[in-house]
């Protein structure tokens, strides 16, 4: 690959670059020597090595051309440079999708970059600060040795009620607790963090707008994933002890699967170059709401998973022999409808997507809102279909060990026949395939994530509430039906209809 830096270039390079770091994880109340290592890990670790190995394979997908550092580099790295881009942000996704049938985790750090390019740009045109000089540097440096990012917005939040101030313990929202002519300290924890242990930089942001008491929490910065000061405690996922068995039909899905932590921050230092924003509570909102924009059309990352569960369902019916039954046709159908639904949203919020102010190009917002709330609702849908054509057995079916039991065994394979020629392993493995998305270990990443990751679900009704213009099509309404006395104020385009008829300069 022309321009590429050799440090970390595929899945095997970095698998080794997380070797040997000093991460305090703790895993059923015990500290893990070597992540790497952990049977429990290891396929949130292979799935991230799966996003370095296809930015080989299929370079012009998963790789882009940063007029940053004249480099190739990792999409997942690239600051968007046009709505092609972003285009291909999501076509990479769903290709990932489609590899790992799980969360591959490299998305939220892309999308805090690109969020933060246009934020922290804004910031210094404000406040004649320089956050943008400072992002930039960093980029450049993730971008040339090719690292992962994490992004951590989510706080554990406490009352959610509350502001950050307003809490009994200021601890609940991550904040800044000292500060010194080298940089400052932070203290509070990140919940649900996806992929941070397999990160090498964390990117800290705020999580709810805030107010003027709540300047301390007003703190974005870059920390390694091992900084002092960090602990981890791992998020147990449904069925994730079926990794440590033997064997590799039970766990359904053997090779990959998704990682959420809790991060605990005591004191950890940020210096200066690597502190993008610092008491600007303002901006707060502008941040969440550019990264919201960003993650919620990334969600058709689920339109990868979607294929692989149609598929299997698919198969289920062919091994079940019934592939040919009209109402199997109808559903498999309805579940690829509701799949290409999630993905119509999704990229043509990117194709619509505009320039800003820094030149970073932002999609389209509405239709990334609308792309999410389908995410929350979709799959969910698709399971009960799965499940529905799959029958009992992906609840009733019994272990791999009984299936090399000399006695069990030969039983098994006499009763769990299906369609003639159908062999009863492959039967097991698609059968225990759709229990991990929709039961097991990958249904965290096909469907709690699809819920809450991103926002839950109302917080998308809040967006598409704000911009969906009901004044003006009010109007539109009424001067059809000949109302002319009672025009609703005002009637004009808001930027979402400026954008679609793109009536506006494209730089907003
Ligand atoms: C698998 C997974 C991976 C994730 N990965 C990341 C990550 O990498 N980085 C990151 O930063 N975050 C991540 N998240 C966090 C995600 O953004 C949050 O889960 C989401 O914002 C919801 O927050 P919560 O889980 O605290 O739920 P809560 O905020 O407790 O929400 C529960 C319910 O209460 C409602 N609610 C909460 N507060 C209010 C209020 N004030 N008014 C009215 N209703 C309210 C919500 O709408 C929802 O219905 C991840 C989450 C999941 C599940
Ligand atoms: S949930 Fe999807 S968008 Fe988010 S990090 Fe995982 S794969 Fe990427």
């Amino acid at each position: 690959m022309a321009n590429v830096l050799k440090t970390i270039r595929t899945g095997n390079d970095y698998i080794e670059s997380l070797r040997g770091r000093d991460l305090k994880v703790y895993l059923f109340g015990e500290l893990v020597k070597e992540p790497v290592d952990h049977p429990m890990i290891r396929p949130s670790i292979n799935a991230v090595a799966e996003t370095y190995d296809l930015a080989v394979r299929e370079e012009a997908l998963a790789s882009a051309h940063s007029s940053l550092t004249g480099l190739t580099v990792n999409r997942f790295l690239h600051i968007a440079e046009s709505a092609q881009d972003l285009v291909l942000q999501n076509k990479m996704q769903r290709k990932l999708g489609q590899n790992t049938g799980t969360c591959f985790q490299r998305c939220v750090g892309m999308d805090a970059l690109n969020s933060l390019h246009s934020t922290t740009f804004e910031i210094d045109e404000k406040h004649k600060t320089d956050y943008h000089k400072r992002f930039l540097e960093f980029v450049k440096m993730v971008q040339k040795e090719n690292l992962v990012i994490g992004g951590a917005m989510t706080d554990p939040k406490g009352d959610r009620s509350k502001g950050p101030a307003e809490q009994d313990d200021p601890d609940l929202f991550t904040r800044i607790v000292d500060r010194d002519e080298k940089g400052i300290y932070v203290s509070g924890a990140k919940a649900h963090q996806t992929g941070c242990i397999n990160s090498h930089w964390i990117i800290l942001m705020p999580t709810v707008r805030l107010t003027e008491n709540d300047k301390d929490w007003a703190v974005v910065g870059a920390i390694p994933a091992d900084a002092k000061g960090v602990t981890y405690i791992y998020g147990r996922q449904s069925c994730d002890t079926r990794s440590m068995e033997e064997g590799d039909i039970d766990s359904g899905n053997a090779k990959y699967g998704g990682q959420e932590a809790l991060m605990i921050l005591d004191r950890v230092f940020i210096p200066w170059d690597k502190v993008f924003m610092h008491g600007e509570y303002e901006f707060a909102s502008m941040l969440i709401e550019r990264f919201t924009c960003y993650h919620r059309r990334s969600y058709v990352c689920k339109t990868g998973l979607g294929d692989v569960l149609i598929g299997a369902a698919a198969t289920i019916a062919d091994y079940n022999g019934v592939p040919n039954v009209s109402h199997i046709k109808d559903k498999i159908i309805e579940m690829t409808h509701l799949n290409e639904t999630i993905f119509a949203a999704g990229i043509a919020s990117s194709h619509q997507g505009h320039k800003m102010k820094s030149g970073v190009y932002l999609n389209e917002d509405v239709l990334a809102q609308v792309c999410k709330h389908n995410v929350t609702r979709f799959p969910y849908e698709i399971s009960r279909l799965a499940q529905d054509i799959a029958g009992g057995l992906v609840v009733t079916l019994p272990s791999e060990k009984d299936f090399r039991h000399p006695v069990a065994g030969p039983l098994l394979k006499k009763y769990l026949k299906g369609r003639k020629g159908a062999d009863v392993e492959n039967r097991m493995r698609i059968l225990r395939l759709i229990e991990n998305m929709t039961l097991g270990r990958n249904a965290v990443g096909y469907l709690t994530e699809s819920m809450h990751g991103a926002g839950s679900p109302q917080a998308q009704r809040i967006q598409i509430q704000r911009q969906m213009q009901i004044g003006y099509k009010k109007n539109l309404a009424k001067n059809l039906a000949g109302i002319t006395n009672d025009i609703e104020e005002p009637n004009e385009l808001s930027d979402y209809f400026n954008r679609i008829f793109k009536t506006k300069d494209s730089i907003l």
